[in-house]
């Protein structure tokens, strides 16, 4: 028995799928290579397919050739801004080729998935923290075209018997420990890689999206997430599902956030260097603050985030970045 993971070479599912190695899964990954890395696949003993969810044909294959016990649905692309100003590529990729996935899964009896959702599904907090019963009314096309597949797959869940578990991820960050696998997103857009780009020399400095946000130093606040904090919500909510337990939707984050100036203030307190930065207009789709109440989740996997400390998880993030395979950054490419 297996399990399959897809986008499991990108940043997250390439720490899920050390984890899920570790606590003795047999792991077959399929990843189309566009934001993933093959050498974040550090473990030999998982079989790694290159190739897009949307292959019909591939699937199949993978499914006649492992016995697949359960899906880790990482593949997507992630986004924010992007998916504002290209809609269709969010929803051909995110929703459409997700279909194929599902449906291949129907086709041989495989029915259990956990699904990498986000906590942009809920857009414009009404209230903080966010539980998973916070009104669903996402403000970007990233947002929407995770929700729709959480909708779809609640439909399968109706109709056909699957079962599942949407971990709703609040914002990825770090790097595993080793310093082995971390964030290598091209082009980069988030803000703590960011960050600790603009203080090598000879780069631009980070642009601050918004001042003026109804926040108490008027950018946006976010709960930032160990990576290793998620990856190990997974193999739990993977064990949880395949244990016959109820579907269930659960929030991922560590509980507290910070604003785009406390990271950069961060960011200065680890590195002992200064944060080259200028002020720019809000960016299309970012609701002020976004932060998890993750009782639930906390409940029903008996999961606890290891890193509660946002210097921390910037100190592994920086570790990565300084010891990573030379480049132009001291980034891998
Ligand atoms: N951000 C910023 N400058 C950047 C990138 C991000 O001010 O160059 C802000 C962004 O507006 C958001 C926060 O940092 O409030 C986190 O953004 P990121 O893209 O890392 O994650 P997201 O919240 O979009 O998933």
């Amino acid at each position: 028995m297996a399990i399959l993971v897809t986008g499991g070479a990108g940043f997250i599912g390439s720490h899920a799928v050390r984890d899920l190695v570790k606590n003795g899964f047999k792991v077959v990954v399929i990843d189309n290579m566009i934001y993933g890395h093959k050498e974040a696949i550090v473990d030999s003993e998982v079989t790694l397919v290159e190739g897009d969810i949307g292959d019909k044909n591939l699937l199949k294959n993978i499914f006649t050739q492992h016995k697949i016990e359960g899906v880790i649905h990482f593949a997507a692309y992630a986004y924010v801004g992007e998916s504002v100003k290209e809609p269709l590529k969010y929803y051909k990729n995110n929703v459409a080729s997700s279909l194929t996935l599902l449906e291949t899964m129907l086709e041989n009896d495989c029915k259990k998935i956990i699904f990498s959702s986000t906590c942009a599904t809920y857009g414009n907090p009404v209230q903080i923290p966010i539980t998973e019963s916070h009104p669903q009314s996402p403000i970007n096309p990233y947002g929407w075209s995770k929700l729709m597949l959480e909708k779809i797959i609640m439909d399968f869940h109706r109709a056909y018997g699957f079962e599942y578990v949407f971990l709703r991820y609040f914002n990825a960050s770090g790097s595993s420990k080793e310093g082995i696998i971390g964030e290598d997103h091209e082009p980069e857009t988030h803000l703590i890689p960011l960050v600790l780009r603009s203080l090598l020399p000879g780069e631009p400095p980070i642009t601050v999206f918004g001042t003026d946000y109804d926040t108490p130093d008027g950018t946006c606040i976010r709960d930032y997430i160990h990576v290793e904090d998620l990856a190990s919500a997974h193999v739990k909510a993977l064990s949880y599902i395949l244990n016959g337990n109820p579907s269930i939707a659960l929030n991922l984050g560590v509980g507290r956030g910070y604003s785009v100036k406390e990271i950069i203030q961060a960011a200065e307190a680890v590195t002992g260097l200064k944060v080259n930065l200028k002020y720019g207009e809000r960016r299309a789709g970012d609701p002020p603050i976004l932060v998890a109440d993750n009782t639930l989740a906390k409940k029903t996997l008996d999961w606890q985030p290891v890193y509660n400390d946002i210097n921390e998880i910037i100190a592994t993030a920086w570790k990565w970045f300084n010891s990573s395979h030379g480049g132009r950054y001291g980034m891998k490419k």
